[in-house]
Formats: C-alpha cells, structure tokens, sequence
C-alpha cells in the first residue's frame, strides 16, 4: 500500500498561504524570525508558534482572505481524484495552520483528503498553534518526520510531495520522492533520485511511473 504525503504551502497551492497572511495582518517582526529559521537557529515548528503570535485577525477575514488569494496548482482536483480511484491514501501534511488549509481543502473531495497540521487557535494576542504527532504527543520538531515515519511503521510505502527545506528530512526517509524548487535543488545537488514537478499532472505521470 502506498501513502501520499504532501506538503501544502508552495507546494499543494502556488504560494504560501501562511506568508502571505503574516504579510497582510502581522507585523513586520515576523519577518526577523523567518530569518533565525533560515539561518538554522530554530526549528520551523519554533519558527511558526512566534511568528502566527503576531497574527490578529478574525476567523471570517482570515477565511475571506483564504478564498480570494489562495490558488492550487493546476491539476490538483484531478490528483486527488485519481488516487481515490486508484486506492491511494492522500495525507497532507504541513506546518502550516488548519485554520488556513480547511478552507482550502473544503472545496475538495475532502472525505478522501487526510489533514495533519498545526492546530491554531485565534486568540487576543495572536494565533497560537500547536502540533501533535500520530500519538497524540506535542511535537516541537520534526513535525512532518514524525507523520512520515508513522505511515511507514503502518507497512505504507510513502511519495513524499514538496518544496523546501521543511521537508528535507522527511522526503530523505520517504520511498519516492516529487519535487520543486529548493527541495529539488537539494535532491539534485546530493544526486539524489527524486521526480521533478511543476504542476500536479506531472506529479500524476510521477505516479504512474512508480506504480508500474
Ligand atoms: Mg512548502
């Protein structure tokens, strides 16, 4: 049996999501955070929990904001629906908040869709999140490591789809691996084997490819 595991922002839709909502309704703070992650200094579990801090905004304008900006990459629906067909699980799993990736996958055929995110709630002073791993333990690393192996220690062999360097280590312990932009720099620069995507019909012939 074969998992699907996907990573979300920049990946499942053609941006970030969660950067584009701390530009529009954080303060600019965040943005020296985003620099400690990259620098390597903290996780992107840490990362998240003080930047989506600095977030104020109500559950409808979040939402309304969701709606107008966030777009998936083409031939997602049609993904998704083929893997149903076909007796894929499709699981994504993100970093990123539930309260912006629901509403986003609502309009899929969501009873096929499994979701493992942070959980965010809004707050007076901002979003705070929180992650659990497949046991119900709060995670403060490895977030997307931790599901991946949970799949894997279920017999599932795992596709891991992705963008960057949040799913470095998990797609380095995944079966297969679809990727675009720095997470395939990072394929390509280890020579590593992995399939190169820029929308979801190539993640599909990606698919067929390792079905065979
Ligand atoms: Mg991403």
């Amino acid at each position: 049996m074969f998992t699907v595991q996907c990573d979300f922002d920049d990946t499942l839709v053609t941006g970030n999501v969660g950067h584009s909502l701390l530009n529009a309704f954080a303060s600019a703070k965040w943005r020296a955070i985003e620099n400690l992650y990259s620098k390597g200094e903290i996780t992107v579990e840490e990362t998240n929990r003080r930047e989506f801090a600095l977030l104020n905004v109500t559950k409808q304008t979040l939402e309304e904001y969701v709606f107008e900006t966030a777009e998936l990459r083409p031939g997602v629906p049609e993904f998704i629906q083929h893997c149903a067909s076909i007796g894929l699980n499709f699981s994504v799993v993100s970093n990123g908040i539930d309260l912006y990736i629901e509403p986003v996958l609502r309009d899929l055929i969501s009873s096929t869709v499994e979701l493992h995110s942070a959980h965010g709630k809004i707050t007076e002073n901002g979003i705070s999140i929180s992650y659990l791993d497949p046991y119900g333990i709060d995670c403060l690393d490895g977030f997307k490591l931790s599901w991946l192996r949970y799949f894997k220690s279920q017999g599932q062999k795992v596709i891991y789809i992705g963008d960057g360097k949040s799913d470095i280590s998990a797609s380095l312990e995944a079966d297969y691996v679809i990727a675009t932009s720095s997470l395939e720099d990072y394929f390509r620069s280890e020579g590593l084997r992995y399939f190169e995507f820029d929308d979801f019909y190539d993640v599909l012939q990606a698919i067929d490819t390792i079905l065979i």
